[in-house]
């Protein structure tokens, strides 16, 4: 029976007037249909098949690469306290200020002692019991503000300083998985996405501030990107400096937006006063004009920091990894200082970067943590995968099913059940129909999976222990003893 949606009950929440005469005729209310549809939350989306097949294709291809450059995988938790990223991100940034997904969290012990509290302060309140003595609410509550991870860098420096990885020396760190932000959505922004993170990090002494660290990640991306099937990629690059080039810069930013800053956007007239680097950020097309005329962190950086960067460029160089200087590029963070880079790709429109990222020298003591040179990325996979799905299919990176068993008549589920574990342990890709179908029914399911074979399970050919499989493509049918099925069906 077809279940029609009710109006009236669906608005009250009441079951419809009908459903008494339902049960009157000894049908079966059904309420199910008169709920309101649940959504997933704005901004979030299901990644559903055959398009996962392209999620996981990058990531066996990123872990790959990953292995050749010896970096390992680190896991940290999905939300870290809120401070973190405060510190870490920096508080006027966009991400910090306006974007985080934050909630405070009460310890348990609270929340089981709430009632009692709230009886005592009454109490106290109403002269029952002395005031004085208590310790206040606040102390007992020990709340945590609590943070879905907006990125991952901040985590990942924070497990670095928790568990003393510079013992280690130089840690090569790579993480996969969802980051938060409460951004307006659009194609390709998302409130949930997800990020491929690199991570270099360790002691001066173990080469973390090393110029090769920078080229090699570079060098590193432009493999991934390759591997991937990303063509026609851009690398933007550019050197921040260090904090002393940017307080000079900033000073001579801020003359020069002194006459002009009034006609400018009021994120800018902002900026301007908080933190004029911040200005490059600026996409607003009329003020393009009054950047562009700007001084550059270029004309700033001191020798170190000028060397730093030349040694960079020459080994890419010298990798034959083609770039682009960049000399507005500057990170939307405070942690990072020399090496700025974008990686951008022309088919992604207006959300155009398909990763970011750079040097942050100065994070870890940031954090509370001893000097920690580092350099890293996070690529946008949402973002990866928008790029590649408009020259790869996710059906041409999906394994089809070598074959579709279609088991005949009934009893028969149970011979195919074994049939299919029987070639399922010579790793072929196997699917199942059920005895109930009628063999036309289990050729249409097995057309639209598009299996190679499908292999007939019925009375005879088990009384014979041999199987009719037949080619889709080509028509052609043949009988095959159960021993040779595996064999048969691996040679393409
Ligand atoms: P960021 O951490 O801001 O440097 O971002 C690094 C990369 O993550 C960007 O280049 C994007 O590809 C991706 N990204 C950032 N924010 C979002 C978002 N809201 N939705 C999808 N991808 C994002």
């Amino acid at each position: 029976m077809k279940h029609r949606i009710d109006k009236q009950s669906v608005e009250t929440g009441l079951a419809p007037s009908h459903s008494l005469k339902r049960i009157a005729n000894s049908e079966r209310p059904t309420t199910i249909d008169q709920r309101p549809m649940i959504k997933s939350p704005r901004g979030t989306r299901d990644l559903l098949p055959p398009d996962t097949a392209l999620w996981n294709f990058v990531e066996a291809t990123v872990r790959d690469v990953f292995r050749a450059y010896n970096f390992h995988e680190i896991r940290t938790p999905i939300f870290e306290s809120t401070e973190l990223f405060a510190r870490g991100v920096g508080e006027d940034t966009d991400i910090v200020s306006k974007e985080m997904f934050t909630w405070e969290d009460p310890p348990r012990l609270f929340e089981q002692y709430k009632k009692f509290y709230q009886d005592v302060t009454a109490a106290i309140i109403e002269g029952r019991l002395p005031a004085g003595g208590y310790r206040p609410l606040s102390d007992l509550a020990g709340s945590q503000s609590l943070t879905l991870r907006p990125e991952n860098t901040a985590g990942i420096v924070r497990a670095y300083i928790e568990h003393k990885l510079w013992e280690r020396g130089l840690n090569k760190f790579f993480s996969i998985g969802p980051m938060f932000r409460r951004e307006r959505p659009q194609k390709g922004r998302y409130r949930q996405f997800y990020q491929i993170d690199a991570e270099v990090i360790g002691p001066a002494a173990a080469g973390s501030q090393s110029p090769a660290r920078d080229a090699e990640i570079l060098e590193l991306v432009a493999t991934l990107l390759d591997r991937v099937g990303i063509t026609h990629w851009t690398l933007e690059l550019n050197s921040v400096g260090c904090p002393a080039d940017r307080v000079k810069f900033n000073e001579a930013l801020q003359q020069a937006l002194a006459p002009v800053v009034a006609t400018m956007c009021a994120d800018c007239q902002r900026r301007a006063v908080t933190n004029p680097l911040r200005v490059f950020d600026c996409k607003v097309p009329q003020d393009q004009p009054i950047i562009a005329t700007l001084p550059t962190i270029s004309q700033f950086l001191d020798e170190a920091c000028r060397t730093h960067y030349e040694e960079v460029k020459q080994i890419l160089n010298s990798v034959e990894i083609p770039y682009v200087e960049n000399p507005r590029l500057v990170r939307g963070l405070d942690y990072y200082t020399r090496t700025a880079f974008e990686f951008t790709h022309g088919a992604l429109g207006a959300q155009n970067a398909i990763l970011g990222g750079g040097r942050y020298d100065g994070l870890s003591e940031a954090l509370g943590g001893p000097p920690a040179p580092g350099i890293g990325f996070a690529i946008g996979e949402d973002r990866l995968v928008l790029t590649l799905s408009a020259t790869a299919s996710a059906e041409s990176v999906v394994r089809q099913p070598d074959v579709y068993i279609a088991p005949l008549g009934a009893g028969m589920n149970r011979e195919a059940a074994r049939v299919a574990r029987e070639l399922r342990r010579h790793d072929l890709v196997v699917d199942l129909g059920d005895e109930s179908f009628r063999l036309k029914k289990s050729f249409e399911a097995a057309d639209k999976m598009g299996a190679r074979y499908i292999l007939i399970v019925g009375e005879n050919e088990v009384a014979a222990d041999a199987f009719a499989l037949k080619h889709l493509a080509s028509g052609e049918q043949l009988t095959i003893p159960r021993t040779e099925l595996a064999q048969r069906i691996l040679r393409k």
